[in-house]
């Protein structure tokens, strides 16, 4: 089979499937003498990196890249595209050079897995066999945390937590909000997808409020009382937007329990706040492949040995990204692809009967408050007993008093980031 190509069609994906079910019909040499099947699922920042890595790392290896979009919409930056500061085509890519790279790119989603069998079943009712499988399916938003949220509510109510119609649609709705309007912002507790990104919105929120409509607000309702790089946010806010934005934290009553859409209303313990535009971010959970396969403990997310991302609960697969349970390296693009890397270098010198290096990881958020004003916080992370944990020391975060040379070279290193990492995932 002629892996170089994007598998588009019902037709060329049996093709592929022939082959597999043949390999399987006849004894498999030792896996170390033979090319691997390494099937992978989902082909955002985790699932692609890790896609191109394996092909990188040893070409003998059979790489399938299952992922039912053929345009994928990055969410880093897409706060921007919210504001109106950069057009959505700026976040997507499709997965022409991954194909190129030799991975064979299946675009269909991933409905069913037999880890006894070693098959992943397709939408289509296929199914292709492995010896390694990696899950990178991302998050899933757990409705059934939330009364009154669901996919329709959504389309009221938007969350924009993934990227793509929703961007847009909250996007729209700021664009037709009156001067003098509120927008809310329902925040989940942790863990979820990216900690720091709702405040990163509220600021550009405000940047766009303050130059079209400047008597509206922004109310933060909050499952938390503190926040990731908290005192820079709110040092930032003081200084670009005075009294637009107000946060209710956990304490003062600020956890959304329930959504009453009719009346576009977030229900808290001690009250209930209507806005005209209302963002709700839901809790979330890993992708519910994951969960189909079994490898979702109670937390509703994925728990790995750190060493290896071997899924703790089933086993020949590996889970990375948002939907593994990382310990101290947040849910981020950034951590995706540093573990999407590291876990391709495990599995290779696994099925090589190599040892594999010790995992390290390194993560770098950026957190832009204004056009040209942005600070990050970084960290290298080890496995220590079932988490990553950070290795002292290696925490940064911009200092809080620092110039605006500083913010605004942070800013400019944001967008060098963001170019890198989507060069390095989808070529
Ligand atoms: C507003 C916002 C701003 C952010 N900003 C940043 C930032 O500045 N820096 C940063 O590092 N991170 C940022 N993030 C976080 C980042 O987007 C995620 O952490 C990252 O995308 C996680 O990568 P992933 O591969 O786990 O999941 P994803 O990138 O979401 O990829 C998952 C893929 O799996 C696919 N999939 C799901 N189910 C199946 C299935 N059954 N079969 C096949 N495929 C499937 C999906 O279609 C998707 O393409 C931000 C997030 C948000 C919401």
């Amino acid at each position: 089979m002629d892996s170089r190509r994007l598998v588009t069609t019902r037709r060329s994906v049996v093709g592929g499937i022939a082959t597999a079910a043949a390999s399987l019909a006849f004894p498999r040499p030792s896996i170390a003498q033979s090319s691997a099947r390494v099937v992978v699922i989902g082909g955002g920042f985790g699932g692609a990196a890790c896609a191109r890595a394996l092909r990188k790392t040893d070409a003998k290896l059979q790489v399938t890249l299952v992922e039912p979009n053929r345009t994928f919409t990055a969410c880093p930056f897409s706060n921007e595209v919210i504001a109106g500061l950069r057009d959505i085509e700026a976040q997507q890519f499709n997965y022409e050079k991954i194909a190129a790279a030799g991975i064979t790119v299946v675009a269909q989603a991933a409905a069913r897995i037999d880890s006894q069998a070693r098959t992943v079943g397709l939408a289509d009712g296929t199914s292709l066999g492995y010896d390694r499988l990696v899950l990178a399916p991302g998050i899933d938003l757990n409705f059934d945390a939330l009364p009154g949220y669901d996919e329709t509510v959504a389309e009221k109510m938007p969350h924009a937590w993934k990227a793509g119609e929703q961007t847009l649609l909250l996007r729209r709705q700021l664009e037709a909000m009156e001067d003098g309007g509120v927008v809310v912002l329902a925040v989940p507790a942790a863990p979820y997808r990216c900690p720091p990104a709702p405040y990163e919105r509220a600021s550009l929120i405000a940047h766009y409020l303050k130059a079209r409509k400047p008597r509206s607000k922004i109310l933060i309702l909050d499952a938390k009382d503190a926040f990731s790089q908290q005192r820079l946010f709110e040092n930032a806010w003081k200084e670009f937007y005075p009294g637009m934005i107000e946060r209710i934290s956990l304490s003062q009553g600020g956890r959304v329990v329930s959504v009453e859409p009719a009346t576009n209303t977030l229900v808290t313990d001690f009250g209930n706040y209507d806005a005209q535009v209302v963002n709700v971010i839901p809790p979330q959970k890993a992708g519910r492949i994951a969960d189909v396969a079994g490898a979702v403990d109670k937390t509703g997310w994925c728990p790995i040995d750190p060493a290896t991302f071997a899924s703790k609960l089933v086993p020949n697969v590996h889970v990375i990204g948002d939907a593994c349970i990382g310990g101290g390296i947040p849910k981020s693009a950034s951590a995706a692809n540093t573990e999407a890397k590291a876990c391709a270098a495990i599995i290779a010198a696994q099925l090589t009967g190599t040892t594999p290096a010790g995992t390290k990881l390194e993560g770098t958020c950026y957190n832009t408050v204004a056009p040209g004003y942005a600070f990050s916080l970084s960290g290298t992370y080890q496995p220590r007993d079932d988490i990553f944990a950070e290795v002292e020391g290696t925490g940064f975060t911009s200092p809080v008093n620092a110039t605006r040379e500083v913010r605004k070279r942070e800013a400019d290193q944001a967008q060098a980031w963001y170019k890198t990492i989507t060069v390095e995932t989808f070529g």
